[in-house]
């Protein structure tokens, strides 16, 4: 019983649900964070090794990331504990399973995540209606072919650089990952006239001082090969990317990448998170201290989810682009001007925010605590 409120705070979580269906072969985590902004917006991740604690880590920083962003929504989040490429019958099968037993949770709206894709969110609209990031064919915007996120890195990116010591042009950048966040946010600087100089993924990495074609690394990741196969660099077997000197430091890939133990071998002067809680709380105080800008991971990479909340309302895809930018580019300034005048963690800055928008709606309930 006790293990069940180890993650309790003042903020939440609300619930968490576990689903098992054995037919299926379906093992499922929901984590409903806080719902006190609106019904709880988040992806379902599906991954070999999505655990609760990780679930209840990215539901919470949704909570976070849509508050900050102003957006109707609270914080949720769901894994199924499965492989992503398994024969896609399976998939399918295992997706509807994990909705329809989610079907009558009716504060949290399923998105899309790692291992996910508009496919599966059209297989859980047939089974309950609470579903964004849908096929275009079914009044969806395509937050990840889009680049919405991507989009945001670029402009925090592009705020975040008034604060540095180097320019945007020739900049250079090291990506880690290379799916939708990654390659898209490579083709956004990259016209910026930043230099890629290494980007990785699961099956490899790649490294060239001069810098990498972005249009070419563009194509094999279309063809579905690994940028590791791209001729014209070096091959690392290390796909961390952690000890290639870069201006500019972008995870897209795993959480916890960034630790107190490999912090000190980054070579950046700024980190630009595009996967969820990619640097540990540790490792962020390291690169606070050594003067480092390492933006918040729910400030920054809050495109897609802007994206989703606005395909929710029924907006049209070419209003996204701008209010994604207004958000991330006012958010970025006011979060790192904050941390410069008080003093505080970027990450502080940008909880306080969030934080106090949180329990004004809380403040607003019947069962309020504030
Ligand atoms: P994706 O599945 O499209 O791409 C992930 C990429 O990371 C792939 O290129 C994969 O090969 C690579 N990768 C996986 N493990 C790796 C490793 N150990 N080393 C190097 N590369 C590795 O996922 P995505 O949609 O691009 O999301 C990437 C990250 O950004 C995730 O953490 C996700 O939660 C976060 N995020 C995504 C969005 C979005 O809009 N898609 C929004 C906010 C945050």
């Amino acid at each position: 019983m006790d293990d069940c409120f180890v993650f309790c705070d003042e903020l939440g979580p609300a619930k968490i649900v576990h689903v098992y269906e054995p037919k299926s072969g379906l093992k499922g985590t929901l984590v409903v964070d806080n719902v006190a902004l609106g019904p709880a917006l988040g992806g379902m991740r599906m991954g070999t090794d999505v655990t609760t604690r990780e679930c209840f880590r990215l539901a919470r920083a949704m909570s976070l990331k849509n508050a900050a962003a102003g957006l109707a929504h609270g914080g949720g989040k769901s894994v199924i504990q499965a492989d992503p490429n398994c024969p896609i019958e399976k998939k399918e099968q295992i997706i509807r399973a994990m909705a329809s037993a989610l079907r009558d949770v009716n504060d949290y709206i399923f998105a899309p995540d790692m291992g996910t894709d508009e496919r599966c969110m059209a297989w859980i609209n047939d089974e309950t209606e609470r579903v964004v990031g849908l096929p275009r064919e079914l009044g969806g915007i395509p937050l990840d072919e889009i680049g919405a996120t991507a989009w945001g890195l670029k402009h925090a990116t592009e705020t975040a650089i008034e604060f540095c010591h180097f320019e945007l042009s020739g900049a250079r950048v090291v990506i880690q990952g290379f799916g939708n966040v990654g390659k898209n946010v490579a083709r956004f600087l990259n016209r910026s006239g930043v230099v890629v100089v290494a980007v990785a993924d699961i099956d490899g990495a790649v490294v060239n001082a001069n810098g990498l074609n972005v249009p070419d690394l563009m194509e094999l990741a279309s063809e579905g090969k690994s940028v590791s196969v791209y001729p014209d660099g070096e091959k690392l077997v290390n796909r961390n990317l952690i000890d290639v000197p870069c201006d500019i430091w972008i995870p897209a890939a795993q959480p916890d990448v960034i630790t107190k133990e490999n912090v000190n071998r980054l070579k950046a002067e700024l980190v630009v998170p595009g996967a969820n809680i990619a640097v540990t709380p540790e490792a962020e105080e390291i690169l606070h201290e050594k003067g480092v800008l390492c933006l918040p991971d729910f400030i920054v990479n809050s495109g897609g989810v802007i994206c989703a909340a606005m395909e929710h309302a029924g907006a049209c895809e070419s209003a996204v682009f701008p209010v994604i930018e207004e958000k991330v580019t006012s958010n970025t300034r006011h979060v790192i001007e904050a941390s410069m005048s008080k003093g505080i963690l970027l990450r502080a800055a940008a909880e306080k925010m969030a934080v106090e928008r949180i329990k004004k709606g809380m403040s607003y309930k019947r069962w309020s605590v504030f």
